[in-house]
């Protein structure tokens, strides 16, 4: 049968727990179907002495649903409750990530809504899509997203006025670190021994460990600089420069004058320079000042530009329109 050719070649790469639907009588292959993917099914069947294969792709359909709640215990507990699924919770707390602490700031009677799409094929619900609008009050403020792709095809959540969800530069450049020494302007340089300010934070971690530029930027500086053994520097927008030393190696392709993007990897943790461990020396600093990476305001991301929103609030509009009435109805609930 997969000498058919098209797509019964599909038959050759199924795997354990692939389902094949098969109708036989009197002990002979009527039709076999088999889902290929989301949207189209192979269907062979018999014809006369031989077999006939073909291939039937449904439409899917795209319908908006919502959801609102009160935080009454957990926001997974509570999200759950109002029908919202793990992965949706989830991405909704990442899409109020910068603003929220989920684990730390939420209160009873914070209220949330949110408006997602359901993928239906065949008028049956397939899986969730994205959300598309969220609001979540949170001790009294309240905070909304809708999303928006924009000209390049990147997808982000965005305030109704066309501001950035996301910041401008990510808080730690590794991940699953601590904090080994703080910035402290009057401190003891554990080699050197005697003050020295600490201008920046260091990160403990083993020696390898990768290191990401916190924002979108430009390289400025790559090599050797004294007690920075291997140092890296980027130029940010809203001159905003970030520091990168004792690295064991960079990444290739990290030059001078290179394109670097919130979260890329430029280089790996080491002890080159003045380090007694392997550890990440980061430093920020904004118009050429040294602020604490740690406590230090971060920017937001830089907003739509006034072509773009145009574009953006004609689109979006409706959906602000949706989640102003479910905030009405989220209220009305709590009352
Ligand atoms: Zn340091």
């Amino acid at each position: 049968m997969t000498r058919l050719g098209g797509d019964s070649a599909q038959l050759k790469k199924l795997k354990a727990g692939d389902v094949l639907n098969m109708r036989i009588v009197s002990g002979r292959l009527e039709e076999l179907t088999y889902a290929i993917d989301e949207t189209r099914t192979l269907s062979v069947r018999r014809r006369g002495v031989g077999y006939e294969s073909t291939t039937l792709t449904a439409a899917l359909e795209r319908r908006q649903a919502e959801s609102v709640g009160e935080i009454r215990s957990s926001l997974f507990a509570d999200g759950r409750k109002a029908g919202m699924s793990n992965r949706m919770i989830l991405e909704f707390a990442d899409i109020f990530g910068y603003d929220i602490d989920f684990a730390q700031d939420l209160q009873e009677g914070d209220r949330f809504a949110v408006v997602y799409e359901n993928i239906l094929k065949d008028g049956r619900k397939l899986r969730e899509g994205d959300i598309l609008a969220a609001e979540f009050t949170n001790q009294g403020k309240t905070y909304r997203a809708v999303r928006y792709v924009d000209s390049e095809g990147r997808a982000g959540y965005y305030t109704p006025s066309g501001e950035s969800l996301r910041k401008a530069f990510i808080r730690t450049p590794v991940d699953f670190v601590r904090i080994s020494s703080g910035f402290n302007l009057q401190r003891r340089h554990p080699i050197l021994n005697i003050i020295r300010a600490h201008k920046g934070v260091d990160y403990a971690a083993a020696t390898g460990t990768p290191v990401h530029t916190t924002g979108d930027g430009k390289i400025e500086f790559v090599g050797r600089k004294g007690g920075y053994g291997n140092v890296i520097i980027v130029r940010h927008s809203g001159n905003n420069q970030t520091l990168y030393a004792h690295l064991s190696r960079f990444k290739p392709g990290m030059n001078v004058g290179a394109k670097v993007r919130q979260g890329q990897i430029i280089g790996f943790v080491g002890s080159s320079g003045l380090a007694t461990a392997p550890h990440l020396h980061y430093e920020f600093l904004v118009n050429g000042l040294h602020k604490n990476p740690v406590t230090v305001t971060l920017p937001r991301a830089v907003p739509l530009n006034a072509q773009t929103l145009v574009h953006f609030r004609a689109l979006t509009a409706p959906l602000v329109a949706k989640i102003d009435a479910l905030s009405d109805r989220s209220v009305a609930l709590s009352q």
